[in-house]
C-alpha cells in the first residue's frame, strides 16, 4: 500500500479527554478514531491489524472444531426473562430500546441467550452431541467506566464461543482443549509470556472459571501470581482454600496487574435448564445439555499488544498482528525505491510505502509511531553503496544489507 493514497494522517495530540496510552498512540498513528469514551471506529490500518487478531483466534478456534455464526445485536425481551437476565437490578450494563410498537428490545452484551434458543431447533439427541458454535461479533455494554481506551468499549468485538455437551465429562475434555486454544492465541498474539492463567470464581456449577490474564500496570484488575507455577489467583477469590487447591503459599504469590484478555467459564445447565434445551440419551431419557462458554475481546487484546509493547517513540507490533511487515521508506530515491516496493510486493510480503512528499525527519518519525517491525530506507546513498539501511522496530537494531540479505531477512518466519 501506498502511503501517498492512504487517507489517514498520524497526529501530534491525541484528544484531550483521552487518558489511556492504548487509545492516545492509536489515535495519534490514524488506526483508530474516537467517536465517544468507549467507542471507537476501526481505520483502514487498525483494521487490519483487528483483522490478523480476529483470525488468529478463529483459526484456534475452527481447529478445536468450532463452527462459526454470527447472532444478532438486537436481543428479544423475552427470551433473557426466562433467564432472568433482562432486569436492569439483575444485567447493570443493558443498552436497551424500545420498537415502535413499544415492545422494548436490548443490544446484547452476551449470547448465551440467544444461542441456547438457536440450539433447541438443532439437538435433540445424544447423537447430535457435541456442538462447538462461535462468532466474532459487536457487544454493547453501558459500562460504568470507559477510560482504558479499545481494552474497555461499550461497543466492541468479542469472540465467544458456546459448548453443547451431553456429559460433565465431555464438557470437561473440551474445556482443556479451549484452554490450551486460548494459550496459543495468546502466544501468536506475541503475549503468551505475559499472559497467565488465573483461576476466578466459576459461579454456581463449577468451583473456578478461567480468565487468561495479561500482566499490565494500564490493567484494572489484581492478580496473585506464582511465576514459578505459571498460574495466578484472582484477587476476588483469594483465600485459604484456593490456596490449598492450588498448592501455594500466599506469602509466594505477588500481587501484579493485569488485563483480563479472556475468560473461559463452565455453565453446566444454567441457561439450557432455563430455557429447555434437552436432549435424549441412549436410553431415551431427557437431560438438560451441558452448556460452556469461551470469550476473548480482540479489541482488547489489541490494546493490550499496544500497551505491552509501545515505547517513547510510538506502538511496536509484533510481526503476526502488524498490518504490514515492512515500512519501506523512500528518500529522495524515487525509481529505486518504486523497484524495490514491486519486488517485495511481488514476493507475496505486506509492505506500507511512505512515497509521500516529506522529509526524512517526518518520515522516521511516522514510522516509528506506527511500529511495523521493520523499516527499510531507500536513499541516494543505497544507489551507491547498494546496501540498505535495515531497521528493526523492536530491538532498534540497523542492518546495511544487501538487496539479498535484507530479503533473505524479511522472508525469515
Ligand atoms: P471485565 O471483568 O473486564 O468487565 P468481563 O468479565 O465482563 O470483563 P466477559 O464477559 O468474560 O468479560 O467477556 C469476555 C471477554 O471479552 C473478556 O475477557 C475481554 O477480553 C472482552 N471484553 C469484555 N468486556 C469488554 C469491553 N468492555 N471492551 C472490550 N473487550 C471486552
Ligand atoms: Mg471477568
Amino acid at each position: 500500500m501506498k502511503q501517498s493514497q492512504l487517507f489517514t494522517k498520524t497526529r501530534k495530540e491525541a484528544p484531550k479527554d483521552e487518558v489511556s496510552k492504548n487509545a492516545e498512540l492509536l489515535i495519534r498513528a490514524g488506526y483508530v478514531h474516537k467517536e465517544m469514551a468507549g467507542v471507537y471506529s476501526y481505520l483502514p490500518l487498525g483494521l487490519r491489524t483487528l483483522r490478523k487478531i480476529e483470525n488468529i483466534i478463529r483459526e484456534e478456534m475452527d481447529a478445536i472444531g468450532g463452527q462459526e455464526l454470527s447472532m444478532t445485536a438486537l436481543q428479544d425481551r423475552q427470551l433473557w426473562e426466562k433467564t432472568d437476565r433482562w432486569d436492569d437490578a439483575k444485567v447493570d450494563n443493558w443498552f436497551k430500546t424500545k420498537l415502535k410498537n413499544g415492545n422494548e428490545v436490548g443490544l446484547g452484551f452476551t449470547h448465551e441467550e440467544a444461542i441456547t434458543n438457536i440450539m433447541t431447533g438443532h439437538i435433540s439427541s445424544y447423537k447430535d452431541l457435541p456442538i462447538y458454535a462461535y462468532q466474532i461479533q459487536t457487544k454493547f455494554r453501558n459500562e460504568t467506566r470507559a477510560k482504558s481506551g479499545i481494552m474497555r468499549g461499550r461497543e466492541f468485538g468479542m469472540k465467544d464461543l458456546y459448548s453443547f455437551s451431553a456429559t460433565e465429562t465431555d464438557l470437561d475434555e473440551f474445556y482443556e482443549k479451549a484452554k490450551q486454544a486460548y494459550v496459543n492465541i495468546f502466544a501468536r498474539a506475541g503475549l503468551g509470556d505475559k499472559t497467565f492463567i488465573t483461576f476466578a470464581s466459576g459461579g454456581s456449577f463449577s468451583k473456578y472459571s478461567h480468565e487468561f490474564q495479561t500482566l499490565s500496570d494500564a490493567g484494572e484488575d489484581t492478580i496473585y501470581l506464582s511465576r514459578e507455577k505459571g498460574i495466578a489467583v484472582n484477587k476476588e477469590v483469594l483465600n485459604d482454600e484456593v490456596l490449598t487447591d492450588l498448592g501455594v503459599k500466599r506469602e509466594d504469590l505477588e500481587e501484579v496487574h493485569s488485563i483480563e484478555t479472556g475468560n473461559i467459564f463452565k455453565l453446566g445447565t444454567r441457561f439450557s435448564g432455563a430455557l429447555n434445551l434437552n436432549y435424549k440419551d441412549e436410553n431415551g431419557e431427557s437431560k438438560p445439555v451441558i452448556m460452556g462458554s469461551y470469550g476473548i475481546g480482540p479489541g482488547r487484546l489489541m490494546g493490550t499488544i499496544v500497551e505491552s509493547f509501545a515505547d517513547e517513540k510510538g506502538i511496536v507490533w509484533p510481526e503476526s498482528v502488524a498490518p504490514f511487515k515492512v515500512h519501506l521508506i523512500d528518500l529522495r530515491a524515487k525509481e529505486a525505491s518504486d523497484k524495490l516496493y514491486e519486488k517485495l510486493t511481488a514476493l507475496g510480503m505486506e509492505v506500507l510505502y511512505d512515497d509521500r512528499d516529506a522529509n526524512a525527519g517526518e518520515k522516521f518519525a511516522t514510522s516509528d509511531l506506527l511500529g511495523m517491525p521493520y523499516r527499510v530506507v531507500v536513499s541516494g546513498k543505497t544507489i551507491t553503496s547498494e546496501k540498505f539501511e535495515v531497521k528493526i522496530r523492536k530491538s532498534g537494531e540497523v542492518l546495511m544489507l544487501s538487496e539479498s540479505e535484507m530479503i533473505e531477512l524479511l522472508q525469515k518466519k
